[in-house]
């Protein structure tokens, strides 16, 4: 189950990636993610529900040299955060799939779903994330580092 209702949707196939749930402006198309029932843009308060693209484009990112809250891959010690811009237009921050060096500003990334917990009726408590859509090939030129002589 999602975290938190609202934000994404689980597809019943299980290799299907989750839908982000936005809304579009039926007077100037502007589309919105989370959902709003005003447009932030024209102010018409006539918004329609749109799932949004699984794959984006990544704006910017980082990486956080510290376990993430709440996660049970705390023994990783980092998780990147990125800004995904999707072709629909919203631009999402969320959590990356990776290690420091596999992340390119501009490269195509893709949704998934990664579980933080069981809850209290042994349910996944699912999150979203993005990763990169293709396994880079600088991945391993990039993390084999150059030490200075
Ligand atoms: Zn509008």
């Amino acid at each position: 189950m999602p975290i938190e209702p609202g934000f994404f949707r689980i597809p019943a196939d299980p290799n299907a990636p989750p839908r982000l749930l936005g809304s579009r402006c039926r007077s100037c198309q502007e589309v919105f993610y989370p959902r709003r029932r005003i447009c932030a843009r024209c102010l018409t308060r006539d918004t329609e529900d749109l799932e949004l693209s699984t794959r984006g484009s990544l704006y910017t990112y980082t990486y956080v040299h510290f376990p993430l809250f709440n996660s049970r891959r705390a023994d990783h010690g980092g998780y990147g955060v990125g800004q995904v811009d999707l072709p629909e237009g919203p631009r999402v921050q969320a959590v990356l799939s990776g290690g420091p060096g596999d992340f390119r500003v501009g490269m195509e990334m893709v949704i998934e779903l990664e579980t933080l917990r069981e809850n209290e009726a042994g349910q996944d408590v699912v999150v979203y994330r993005f990763r990169p859509a293709k396994a880079t090939q600088a991945t391993s030129a990039a993390s084999a580092k150059v030490e200075p002589s």
